[in-house]
């Protein structure tokens, strides 16, 4: 699953932290506390007060997280679904193959949230057994005719309602909900707004749409049949083996996954999807879009085989399922969800060509793919185990990337990534496998996702590239259609490479914390003398063991020390010829650690210079960036402003914005020429930024060609730096973008319009906003209400009212949230206080509800 690496997301999550204060937001979903919270006594208290003479107690940390124990073994799932829309109710027949996993089992216990149970039955040989059975609405315990021995199958057929909707929310910090199944724009009133249906497994919400033993080490095989509308598309895991008209106006899709997998992987979506087809090998890769991106979507996903062969190819064991099915569905409550072969995607994956300029998703892509052999085909047993899942996923954008794009584009994700674990790491350290957390959705965060990713990048180093893929392959043949835990993984590497690596997991799987190296070098007699101290808090995080290289560069020639980090404190010592011009610690830039190694401006300016790794160059630039004016520094920036890699070409081009020093004349023409021919769009873009920046009244007929760019992020920086020109056809050239449905562009003119006060243009706020959904949306109305603020009554009272109507009636709480704090900030407006008291007593959501109840006090 993707949840923290979509860009969309963390700026959501910044916006929420910014205007929400305490309040606690997120968007994952709720989960039952009810459902993981293990009832122990005191655990202290009971193992001082057992008498010895007792039985043994057995009991387990008030936390401990165990993995989901075995008793039943469902072998397959056969599903009737259709669907009442008005009540978004799912009208479901279960029928589970079923035997007991080792001991004798006379009761089936399984999970079913929140549904209406109709009838309970053994089917054998055509007869049919009502079984009794309890029901509290989380849990279905049924009683078994007998006692059945684990050589023994027996089918059960549940009918049932599902009504995710009526299930309470639970007691999470979470906003959105864990509904399982949800039901978009069921009565078809909303505009621009499809009808869909679609689930969400992950993590055990599949049980909120059909019964089943909802764990990660449950797998099953599966058939399902959907009865529809027949105008609908469906879409499920496996393939579709006919779609049959009933003569009612529906219709009922067959589809049948013949491989085990896991409940949380099973999947539905169904709405007026176009189908564009795609192959790998006799496979069939599809892409379901709305139909207005029908167009657009061999561009959006069209990489998809050239990964599936990559993939393949690296790991030696090809793509595992019948066939690759991708969608993207309205209001998804993530970025993308793995369902084994067909996964869901959030709409911002819906773009058109020209904004393909700008962005790509193939780091979604392929994430989501990768996770069809880890996570899909070799499970985590527990969600303690989950970066078994996450890390992979997340290394694969890595690998898909210096694949692809090529070292450079891989380590410049490499960074970030590093970079957003060590973000969290400033408020959270825990153990990457860890068996103690408070809520299972607390394990998809950064450490299972980056610092998982960040972590194989390591194990590959040390064992290299051939024992890496061997090791990997070894593991999914091993393990393939089973559930695993972090030890199955250490075990397939050493049993490839012959060595004991327990010492590398212990410090990086199952510990807390990374390395913090205070580094420093001299040079001495004819020696280099590096300084080594771990300065990590050792009484909690390991003292690392850290194989790596050094570089030290003599005389214009590079040479490499292969060395080990392992004690607290450490001295190493290098034979060199003469004074190095730089010591290279870490020359693999391969360590997920904090290191401070200091390097004066002239060693930077070397290291620039004569590095091919972008982690190496890039250290160097920053600093160098930071002291544009010192020495000739702006010389090395100004020739980083012809870097191959563009990263670096940008951070070159930003490092001189506002810039009044040396060679400025000579920047600024290099700045002009990048702003209308640089190869990368974003670097087209923020050399329009720097020049307007350094002084904003000049080259206006630069910006003016920058809107003929084809890309809208060039188009949008261009605008952006036209209006703080003084030109007098401002509003003119303004207007002619009104009509772009993009927020690059939108955001420049509206802040136009608020920053000369067009309060005539609210009603182009308002118009735009039809088109616009999600952050955009969000977005328009900030500045919405900052323009109303100041506007005539009557534009103020036009835009409560355009207020009133996305608090009540958006899908998505942050829309609902920037829509109320709109209202607020009109709230002396005559009639806005009533709209905000009507706000609030529809308000369904329990925390923006209290966020809006701290906020109107
Ligand atoms: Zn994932």
């Amino acid at each position: 699953m993707t949840m923290t690496k979509n860009n969309f997301r963390v700026f959501i999550y910044t916006l929420l932290i910014l205007f929400a204060g305490s309040c606690k937001i997120s968007d994952k979903p709720v989960v039952d506390a009810t459902e993981t919270d293990v009832a122990v006594v005191d655990d202290l208290v009971l193992k001082d007060s057992v008498p010895a003479q007792q039985p043994p107690v057995f009991y387990q940390p008030k936390d401990y997280k165990e993995s989901r124990i075995q008793k039943n073994d469902i072998i397959h799932t056969k599903l009737d679904v259709s669907f009442d829309w008005a009540k978004q109710h799912l009208l479901g027949i279960a029928t589970l193959e079923v035997k007991p996993y080792f001991y004798p089992q006379n009761s089936l216990l399984l999970d079913a949230k929140g549904f209406d149970i109709h009838e309970v039955v053994l089917l054998n040989n055509g007869t049919n057994t009502n079984l009794e059975y309890e029901y509290d609405n989380l849990k279905l315990d049924i009683a078994l005719d007998k006692e059945y021995t684990r050589n023994e199958k027996f089918t059960i057929q549940i009918k049932y309602t599902a009504k995710p909707n009526e299930m309470e929310v639970g007691g999470s910090a979470a906003i959105t909900s864990d509904k399982g199944l949800y039901f978009i724009n069921p009565l078809g009133e909303e505009l621009n707004k499809p009808r869909q249906i679609w689930t969400q497994g992950e993590t055990e919400s599949s049980s909120k749409w059909f019964p089943t033993i909802d764990a990660p080490n449950q797998r099953c095989t599966q058939e399902m049949y959907i009865t529809v509308d027949e105008k609908l598309t469906t879409l499920s895991n496996g393939v579709l083996v006919y779609s049959k008209l009933n003569g009612d106006g529906t219709k009922t899709d067959y589809w049948k996954m013949e491989l085990p997998h896991a409940p949380y992987l099973f999947m539905m979506a169904i709405g007026e999807f176009a189908i564009v087809k795609d192959k790998w090998g006799d496979i069939d890769v599809d892409y379901y879009v709305e139909p207005a991106y029908e167009k657009y979507a061999r561009s959006i996903f069209g990489n998809t085989p050239e990964m599936m062969t990559f993939f393949s190819e690296l790991l030696n064991y090809p793509y595992p399922w019948p066939k690759y099915a991708q969608v993207v569905v309205r209001d998804y409550v993530s970025g993308a969800m793995e369902n084994t072969s067909a996964s869901i995607f959030m709409e911002q994956l819906q773009v058109t060509d020209q904004e393909l300029i700008d962005t790509h998703w193939d780091y979604i892509i392929a994430h989501e793919l990768f996770h069809q052999w880890f996570g899909n085909l070799v499970t985590t047993e527990s969600w303690s185990n989950l970066p078994l899942n996450e890390s992979f996923a997340n290394y694969s954008e890595y690998l898909w990337n210096e694949y692809k794009y090529g070292k450079d584009e891989a380590d410049y994700h490499a960074l970030e990534e590093a970079q957003q674990y060590l973000k969290e790491a400033e408020s959270k350290q825990v153990d990457l496998i860890r068996f103690y957390y408070n809520d299972k959705e607390d394990m998809f965060d950064s450490h299972s996702y980056s610092k998982g990713g960040r972590i194989l990048h390591m194990l590959r180093k040390y064992v290299g590239d051939d024992a890496f893929f061997k090791s990997l392959e070894h593991y999914l043949k091993k393990n393939e259609f089973s559930s695993v835990e972090v030890h199955n993984l250490r075990l397939a590497f050493e049993e490839i490479t012959g060595e004991d690596l327990n010492w590398f997991f212990n410090q990086w799987f199952l510990a807390a914390g990374h390395p913090i190296l205070d580094v420093s070098h001299q040079y001495l007699d004819g020696k280099v003398i590096l300084e080594v101290s771990q300065k990590q808090d050792t009484s909690k995080f390991p003292v690392y063991s850290l194989p790596l290289y050094v570089d030290i560069y003599v005389d214009g020639r590079k040479e490499r020390f292969a060395v080990k980090v392992d004690k607290p404190y450490q001295v190493l010592e290098f034979q060199v010829g003469a004074k190095p011009s730089l010591v290279v610690f870490d020359a693999e830039h391969q360590l997920l650690a904090e290191i401070n190694h200091e390097k004066d401006l002239e060693e930077l300016a070397f290291q620039y210079n004569n590095s091919t790794a972008f982690l190496a160059r890039n250290e160097a630039l920053q600093t160098l960036s930071e002291n544009i004016y010192a020495s000739n520094n702006n010389t090395i920036v100004a020739k980083a402003l012809d870097d191959p890699f563009w990263g670096l070409r940008q951070l070159a081009v930003n490092a001189f914005e506002n810039y009044e020093g040396d060679n400025l004349q000579v920047v600024e023409q290099k700045l002009i020429s990048m702003a209308l021919q640089d190869k990368k769009s974003v670097v087209r873009a923020d050399a329009i930024g720097t020049l307007s920046s350094i002084d904003s009244t000049r080259h206006a007929d630069i910006y003016k060609k920058g809107m003929e760019d084809p890309s809208l992020v060039v188009i949008g920086a261009s605008l952006y730096a036209y209006g703080k020109t003084n030109e007098k056809d401002k509003d003119q050239v303004f207007g002619k973008f009104e009509k772009v449905n993009n927020v690059n562009v939108i955001v420049p003119i509206a802040n136009y319009y608020l920053e000369s006060q067009q309060f005539d243009k609210a009603d182009w706020f308002i118009a735009r906003m039809e088109h616009l959904k999600g952050a955009d949306l969000y977005y328009m109305l900030q500045y919405l209400g900052q323009l109303a603020l100041a506007a005539p009554p009557e534009v103020q009272t036009k835009t409560a009212d355009v207020f009133h109507d996305y608090a009540i009636n958006n899908d998505l709480y942050y829309v609902r949230l920037a829509a109320f704090q709109g209202l607020v900030l009109l709230e002396d407006v005559a009639g806005v206080e009533q709209m905000i008291q009507k706000v609030m007593s529809r308000e369904k959501n329990p925390q923006l509800l209290q966020y809006y109840q701290n906020m109107t006090q």
